[in-house]
């Protein structure tokens, strides 16, 4: 079975790499001319769940991928994978409120997900923290550029190859992977996607800073340093949909740093910087699942800021739509809170 997937982004390439695994032939079509150019091209991406207080869908959805994501990271060599553990940091009242019900309410016990207080987070981080944190041991960072990369190994890839018009692909199926880029096509201009851009920030670590062992959310994040360079993470603008390098951004992720990690506080030199525009939904969920069932169009996005988990589970539930085997491992519930038709 060819299913023609339009995009080479995490989203388009983890649908490759699963369906081959189903024993289908997938074929990328990528305007750019490299894989992940867009949203998916950071060399470092941290790799966390959603969270949410209550189980239901999202719950479901977010843990699958994050063990489905574990095992496949196992297998997958040059993708920068660091499992270093993630401490979530309680900088805020709803946070406060959320992550403790989190770690009881989704039941994968203190070895995976356990709230820590302040002095332990300090021994985990290798560094001071002043907070209390929800702790995931086996979270981390990888390289989502990298696992594009990885993610279409043996695939027919078409770079430079803007598709405007799906009557133009002939397939079995095709599968819409391609971000913003989506509201473009008549098939999916009726779903409200929305543009956030977003800028990442390389920093030279200091000697303090190179001793921190895990990744840190507060709102932004920092990375351990690879090779003496942090990655600093994002700006969050929903007015934005362009993916220039704005000065100021960079200023805001060290201010964020400085502001929930003081003991991180110190002079910098910037060494790197990258924007890029990430594709959200409304009510903050993936949209996949099939567009137009009779002519066999499907589709993945809006991954917001947790792409790396997401792509690879919305890759997995797609297959098993199109190959009619291992539907049963998602429940009605998600199924409906995932479709493109919740926005009819
Ligand atoms: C600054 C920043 C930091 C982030 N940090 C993290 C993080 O730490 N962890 C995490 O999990 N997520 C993170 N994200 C989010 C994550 O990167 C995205 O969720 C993910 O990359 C989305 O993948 P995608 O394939 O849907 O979109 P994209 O990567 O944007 O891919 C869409 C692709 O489709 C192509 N395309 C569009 N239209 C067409 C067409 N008509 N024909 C052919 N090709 C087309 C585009 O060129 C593009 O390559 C971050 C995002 C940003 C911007």
């Amino acid at each position: 079975m060819k299913i023609a997937i339009v995009g080479g982004g995490l989203a388009g390439t983890a649908c490759a790499y699963i369906f081959r695994q189903h024993g289908m032939t997938p074929v990328i079509y990528e305007a750019r001319d490299e894989l992940g150019p867009g949203a998916s091209g950071n060399e470092v991406g941290l790799y966390n769940p959603r969270f949410t207080a209550e189980t239901g869908p999202e719950q479901e959805f977010y843990a699958g991928a994050f063990f489905e994501a574990l095992k496949v990271f196992e297998v997958l060599e040059g993708i920068a994978w660091n499992p270093c553990g993630a401490l979530h940091l309680v900088n805020d009242e709803k946070k406060a409120k959320r992550f403790p019900q989190t770690a009881q309410s989704w039941g994968w016990g203190p070895e995976r997900m356990r709230m820590v207080h302040a002095r332990e987070a300090s021994e985990i981080a290798g560094v001071r923290i002043d907070y209390d944190a929800l702790y995931l041991p086996q979270s981390g960072t990888v390289s989502p550029r990298a696992l594009c990369g990885r993610y279409a190994e043996g695939v027919e890839v078409h770079l430079n190859h803007p598709v405007s018009d799906l009557a133009d692909i002939s397939a079995d199926a095709i599968v819409l992977a391609g971000g913003m880029g989506l509201s473009k096509f008549p098939e999916a201009a009726h779903l409200p996607l929305r543009a956030v851009r977003g800028q990442v920030t390389s920093i030279q670590a200091s000697a303090e800073s190179a001793r921190l062992r895990c990744t840190l959310g507060y709102g932004g994040y920092i990375a351990p340093a690879i090779e003496g360079v942090h990655c600093l993470g994002s700006t969050f603008q929903r007015w934005l949909d362009h993916s220039e390098i704005i000065g100021q951004d960079d200023l805001d992720n060290i201010l964020r740093l400085y502001e929930y990690v003081p003991a991180l506080q110190g002079e910098y030199a910037v060494s790197g910087q990258r924007a890029a525009v990430r594709t959200t939904s409304p009510d903050h969920f993936p949209i996949v699942g099939a567009l137009d069932e009779a002519r066999k169009i499907y589709i993945s996005t809006a991954h917001g800021s947790h792409g790396i988990l997401s792509s690879l589970r919305a890759a997995q539930y797609l297959a098993a739509l199109l190959s009619g085997r291992g539907e049963a491992a998602f429940s009605e519930g998600l199924k409906e809170r995932l479709s493109p038709g919740r926005f009819r």
